[in-house]
């Protein structure tokens, strides 16, 4: 398990900007649970963060100085710069963001990679179907919330589990999903599953993996799919942990299990721009953001997602946002 001993709050001069580049302040940074697997030695989709160099993530800041043409005082843009309060850009990696459609920190959230991440994996990976049951692992979560209300659009019933009373209060009353299970106050999950989806699961989008796959997998539908996006159980553990008991579950009912990683979907993002703002406005997704204060309390930030501290998407809010640089 992460510590707050692991990171360390460092301070270093920053110069200003040369021809072409930008000086950004930091307004909000994202905190992922992809960051701790960042954390380990070894080749995976995304290189290791290194020793005692800062690291990295999404946030969104305002153009505090500029000698970029294409970039002027004040703008607001998204970068992968996070985990810092300045930062010195050659403008090449940033892309503005217009405050007037969103609030800037939903950038991170529903019209970021977070809503990229539930849109593509769920309807590209999950290819739902009117009427399908769908099963959402820690559902009231950044991703989660959303793959819950797009499969609601799209006309399925949806369970989701979580592990909270007040999630699942949030999940039925504001998100509007069928039914929704506190894993943390039920003893046999795959019981529970079995109890809100009588007749089986069409599409499982698996966050969590562990036991929650396991019972996902025997409440399946011959032919049902499941979405691998996430398995943020074992994210933390300190050697290889054994898979599912009963993946042949799989062969038996003839399941596709397929992962995904968002950044191969990259082609969809006009789409789902369209897509999720047309939905925002129609007051047909809402989401949550649990927002800590202060780059100080950003390791805590991100333990937080590991006990489910958060509610929606999870950020940290750096400096002022109020248009001043
Ligand atoms: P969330 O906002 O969902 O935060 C994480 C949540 O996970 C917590 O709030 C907690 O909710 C739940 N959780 C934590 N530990 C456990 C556990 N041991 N067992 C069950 N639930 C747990 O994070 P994100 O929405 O950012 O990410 C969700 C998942 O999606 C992660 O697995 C992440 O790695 C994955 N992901 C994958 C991407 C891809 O490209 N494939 C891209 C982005 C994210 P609760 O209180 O309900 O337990």
């Amino acid at each position: 398990m992460l510590s707050e001993n692991d990171f360390e709050l460092g301070e270093v001069e920053i110069s200003t900007p040369g021809k072409g580049e930008v000086l950004v302040r930091n307004v909000y940074m994202s905190v992922d649970p992809y960051m701790r697997g960042r954390m380990n030695a070894g080749k995976s989709y995304v290189p290791a963060f290194e020793l005692h160099k800062p690291l990295e993530g999404g946030c969104v800041g305002q153009v505090a100085d500029s000698e970029n043409d294409k970039f002027q005082l004040g703008d607001y843009v998204l970068g992968m710069k996070g985990w810092r309060e300045y930062y010195i850009s050659d403008g090449s990696e940033l892309t503005k963001i217009d405050p007037a459609i969103a609030p800037i920190q939903s950038y991170l959230g529903p019209l970021g990679m977070t809503g990229l991440t539930a849109y593509a994996g769920f309807l590209e990976i999950g290819q739902p179907r009117e009427g399908d049951v769908v099963f959402v692992s820690a559902a009231s979560g950044a991703v989660g919330s959303m793959v819950a209300q797009i499969a609601k659009i799209k006309g399925c019933h949806v369970v989701g589990s979580v592990g909270s009373d007040e999630k699942v209060a949030w999940l039925l009353e504001k998100a509007g999903i069928d039914a929704a299970i506190n894993y943390k106050k039920i003893g046999d999950l795959t019981a529970a599953l079995a109890g809100v989806c009588p007749e089986g699961i069409d599409i499982y989008f698996d966050n969590v993996g562990g036991r929650h796959l396991e019972s996902a997998l025997d409440n399946m539908k011959p032919f049902g799919r499941i979405v691998l996006c996430g398995m943020i159980s074992i994210y933390n553990a300190g050697q290889r942990q054994p898979g599912p008991a009963n993946l042949f579950v799989a062969i038996a009912r003839r399941l596709t299990l397929r992962g995904f990683i968002v950044l191969d979907h990259m082609d969809k993002l006009m789409q789902f721009y369209s897509d999720m703002s047309k939905w925002i406005r129609e007051c047909r997704i809402k989401w949550k953001e649990t927002i800590i204060e202060g780059i100080e309390n950003a390791p805590k930030a991100l333990i937080g997602l590991f006990s489910g501290e958060n509610l929606g998407k999870m950020l940290v809010k750096i400096g002022p946002d109020t248009g001043e640089f």
